[in-house]
């Protein structure tokens, strides 16, 4: 981690939050909600960012909050506390900055971007985002785990009437939800050419929804819809949130439903498990067909295995197949990715294809589909290297001594297990998410100041890692 630099001025260091920002969010989401954040004040403890409208301010500070607080912290070790306001300011100059950036020399995509984002939504026939041509229903191999979610998909793409509506598809990362999206907008593309579908990500209707609120164009906005016949909404979890725009939102996706249009969503949780949801928009969500995606089983993931092998034209043992159906269970997404792996290492190396060079090849993701740290792995480490009781871990005992340590333990739970704060609570003898993350910070804050300390922490980390 770069040691804070007393020298640069706020503004070069939020220049440096934000590029990390960008790097580790990905163009789409940066373009959407964190380019738009100004800077409006900034003291040893606090900074202050604006943005022109509340729910731009609501929808970032549920988001992104934590980690842009992060971030400044790195940048600034004494920031305690970071917020968001809403100030119509920070249009203006954002406007006047989009211009200034349209102007610059190199600024030919910058120049396409600022035409696209100011061209009405109304006038662009390409709101919806672009199809990935493998992602079709030939290439989608069909097992136990993932048949209802298919069978409905094919239905919906084949059948003008509507049966159900919406179809909401369910179930966990890389399990198939996007794939069987863009493979009913190509089908209906191919057979029934006259319909019309748009496919986007959540984010991105959200960003086109609030862009019409603030240009008041928000009636043609829904006018839009009105005549497309299939709306396909992927990732739908990102509308989470308790502002008064989700209801908007969902006006918007009911007048849909009551005018026949068929709505496809896709979600990581069935919508009565969605967070920050209204009861009444979960239960409008779960009126047509709920079809949940299972985790894969062994025949799935050796059926999508043979025939992603086939599609490389490579040919594989089948017993080095069904080593990595076996060993990768985690998602179809790093099922794809070690075949890719191996192919290329193949071609590469001109070296055969045997299951000794995979096992080779593949160490440090098999070792991560084998082994999931857990909580406990990492209180038993932590207590051992301060010498304190593993029950100390769960125990009331507030001296510094033990408190410490725990709070290490609660960091390291953090960083390095997928547990949310409040499983990591309960873990530690039931104790609040709030504490949790308190002791996150707290460690964080010591880190920066304390270098021993920090390297104390990075080499539990990495034993544990190991
Ligand atoms: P999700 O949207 O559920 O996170 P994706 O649809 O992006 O997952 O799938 C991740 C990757 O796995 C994609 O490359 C997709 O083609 C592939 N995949 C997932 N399920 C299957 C399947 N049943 N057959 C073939 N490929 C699959
Ligand atoms: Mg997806």
């Amino acid at each position: 981690m770069a040691l804070p630099d007393p020298h640069y001025t706020p503004a070069e260091q939020w220049g440096r939050v934000r590029t990390r920002l960008r790097r580790e969010l990905g163009e789409d989401i940066y373009a959407s909600w964190l380019k738009p954040l100004q800077l409006d004040a900034c003291t040893d403890s606090h900074v202050s960012m604006a943005v022109p409208t509340r729910f731009m301010r609501d929808w970032v500070m549920t988001h992104y909050a934590e980690r842009i607080h992060t971030l400044w912290r790195q940048e600034c070790p004494s920031i305690r506390a970071f917020d968001v306001v809403v100030c119509p300011i920070a249009r203006k100059s954002q406007a006047e900055k989009a211009t200034s950036e349209v102007k610059a020399p190199n600024g030919k995509a910058a120049l396409i971007r600022q035409e696209s984002e100011t061209a009405s939504f109304l006038e662009d026939p390409t709101v919806g985002a672009a199809l990935d041509p493998r992602y079709t229903f030939d290439n989608f191999v069909v097992g136990k785990p993932n048949e209802l979610a298919y069978a409905a998909a094919l239905r919906v793409a084949d059948d003008a009437n509507i049966t159900f509506n919406p179809l909401f598809l369910y179930g966990g990362v890389g399990l198939g939800k996007t794939h069987l999206m863009h493979a009913i907008a190509w089908h209906i593309r191919e057979r029934h050419p006259e319909r019309r579908v748009i496919y986007l990500s959540a984010e991105k209707f959200m960003y086109q929804f609030i862009r019409a609120l603030r240009s008041k164009e928000i009636m043609s906005f829904k006018e839009q819809f009105r005549s497309v016949d299939v709306l396909m909404i992927d990732d739908v979890q990102f509308i989470g949130g308790k502002d008064s725009t989700q209801e908007e939102f969902f006006h918007t996706f009911n007048a849909l439903v009551d005018q026949n249009r068929q709505i496809i969503l896709s979600a990581d949780k069935s919508p009565s498990d969605l967070d920050g949801l209204e009861e009444r928009l979960k239960s409008r969500l779960g009126c047509g067909l709920v079809a949940d995606i299972h985790p894969t089983t062994y025949e799935l993931r050796l059926g999508i295995l043979q025939t992603k092998a086939e599609s490389l034209g490579v040919s594989f043992p089948d017993k080095v197949l069904e080593f990595l159906a076996h060993k990768i269970i985690s998602n179809v997404r790093e099922l794809e990715g070690a075949l890719r792996r191996i192919a290329a290492l193949s071609s590469l190396i001109g070296r055969k294809i045997t299951l000794e060079m995979t096992q080779e090849a593949l160490r440090d993701l098999l070792r991560a589909n084998e082994r999931r740290l857990d909580i406990e792995d990492i209180q038993r480490k932590v207590a051992e290297r301060f010498a304190i009781k593993v029950s100390d871990m769960h125990s009331v005992r507030r001296h510094r001594t033990i408190a410490r340590p725990r709070q290490i333990a609660m960091y390291l739970a953090k960083k390095l297990t997928t547990k949310s704060l409040p499983e990591i609570g309960r873990a530690f003898g039931g104790r609040d998410h709030t504490t949790v993350m308190h002791a996150v910070r707290t460690v964080k804050t010591i880190m920066q100041s304390d270098s021993a300390f920090a390297e104390e922490v990075e080499l539990l980390k990495r034993t544990l890692e190991s």
